[in-house]
């Protein structure tokens, strides 16, 4: 018999807890899906009923049976905590809900924009009337206002606004130092070139002034253009790194980084760099006296890409490879150091003298000029011109002395397109394995690097400077 008592009882606990909504608006609590939280009726007081209501900020408000205010707009002294967890919490006799969303769920909640108040015209006058106008009433019910105390607060709200002043100062400054940007590093030439690059901080905002107004038509890459290569959970440690310092969202970086790659393709890829014949004699540094026709310096460089998950992105570009997908380009750079020529990138399997046909240097090159390449690049059948190239030991036990000099001197000149590459590569995006979010624009970004090192850099050798 009583143990069906306590069945009963305890279904219509159940009942009564599962269903219940907070009445309160911007609450969202309901007793299905929250344990800790109470949900109480109004009280059958209809003065305190009226109270409840103006503090929930309801009008034209039915009250049913089923109307229930949460535990939450309760202070906890109002809460009568059950004796054993299987009990009901109550509320005190008299208490009224006035904790909600648009006080903070706090009784003293902050005034908006006390510290924005800096002067108080009426300070003075009031001193010495009533307290002032903007007083909480709260605060005046449950306070002493005689005058004096009331001086004592006011002194100390003086010392408080004095001090939200410096505090604010403070958060001023650490949130200029802390924020990661070309502010922070214009008055030093060594941080701007450590981070874009560009020689100087002046050579960075002249590059700038130069394609500034064509960024107002710039086509900005959308997340809806992007989403399906963004659905790839690894990226590289370039734009994890990016994503962190600027607090964004790595997708984000990927797609400033396309929209910006896009452009600067579009504007730097509109200037011809490749040089008239004349134009590189007219540059050409001593150190190539002995070779005084080269047109163009030759050399493949080759970038490493991540692999896709197979079964997320199967494409003939990758499935060929295994560990990592590489792409090779071709890169020409004039004997004084200026990039003339870069190919698009092909799959990295491609041999050298096919990608000197594919990439169209061929139709540049006249019988006039010579090319200089490295050894091994063997394309003496393919170009209309003559090819410096340091000599072979494989066929012959020993080199005469002129191939020697020769080899030496080419293999000198060589170092110099060497550190041009390396200074391409140097690009933080492809000095790691490129993520795949970026793989859709590698050719573009690819692009892009090699050419801005024309207008990043000084000249690559120092004795060369006057020449150019
Ligand atoms: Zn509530």
């Amino acid at each position: 018999m009583s143990s069906k008592r306590l069945n009963v009882s305890f279904q219509r606990r159940e009942d009564s807890t599962t269903s219940h909504h907070c009445c309160v608006p911007q609450c969202t609590a309901s007793a299905k899906f929250n344990s800790v939280l109470s949900f109480h009726t109004f009280p059958k007081d209809k003065e305190l009923e009226k109270r409840w209501v103006a503090k929930i900020r309801r009008d034209n408000f039915t009250i049913t049976n089923h109307t229930r205010v949460c535990s939450r707009h309760f202070q906890s002294t109002d809460l009568i905590e059950p004796p054993t967890p299987a009990g009901r919490r109550r509320l005190k006799h008299g208490a009224v809900p006035v904790l909600f969303q648009w006080n903070n769920f706090t009784l003293s909640a902050p005034r908006p924009g006390v510290w924005q108040k800096t002067e108080r015209p009426n300070t003075k006058t009031s001193q010495n009337k009533d307290p002032p106008m903007d007083v909480d009433h709260d605060y005046c019910s449950t306070n002493v206002t005689e005058p004096a105390a009331l001086d004592l607060s006011l002194d100390h709200n003086e010392d408080l606004r004095a001090e939200i002043a410096r505090l604010q100062k403070q958060v001023e400054e650490m949130s200029i130092s802390n924020k990661f940007g070309l502010e922070r590093f214009a008055a030093s030439d060594d941080d701007i070139r450590f981070y874009t690059r560009f020689a100087t901080h002046a050579h960075l905002m002249a590059f700038w002034r130069q394609i500034e107004p064509a960024t107002h038509k710039m086509v900005r890459v959308t997340r809806a253009r992007t989403a399906s290569t963004n659905e790839v959970p690894h990226t590289a440690n370039a734009t994890k790194d990016l994503a962190h310092r600027f607090n964004i969202h790595q997708s984000t970086v990927s797609r400033i980084i396309t929209t910006w790659v896009n452009f600067l393709y579009t504007v730097l890829g509109a200037v011809g760099i490749w040089l008239s014949e004349e134009t590189v004699k007219a540059h050409l540094p001593d150190v190539f006296q002995n070779y005084s026709d080269t047109q163009v310096v030759l050399d493949c460089t080759e970038l490493r890409c991540q692999t896709p998950n197979s079964l997320l992105l199967q494409s003939e570009v990758f499935s060929s490879y295994k560990s990592h997908c590489t792409f090779k380009g071709l890169i020409g750079m004039a004997p004084h150091g200026a990039i003339t020529f870069v190919s698009a990138l092909y799959a990295g399997s491609i041999s050298d003298k096919e990608i000197l046909k594919q990439s169209g240097i061929v139709s540049l090159l006249k019988p006039t000029m010579a090319i200089m390449v490295d050894k091994g690049f063997l394309v003496e059948d393919c170009v209309p011109c003559k090819i410096y190239m340091p000599a072979f030991l494989s066929k012959r036990a020993q080199l005469s002395a002129p191939e020697v000099r020769e080899t030496q001197s080419i293999a000198r000149l060589r170092v110099h397109v060497k550190r041009l590459i390396r200074r391409v590569k140097e690009h933080k995006i492809f000095s790691t394995v490129i993520p795949l979010s970026l793989t859709g624009s590698i050719n573009q970004l690819y692009t892009v690097a090699c050419l801005l090192v024309n207008y990043q850099n000084g000249p690559i050798v120092k004795a060369w400077a006057s020449k150019c």
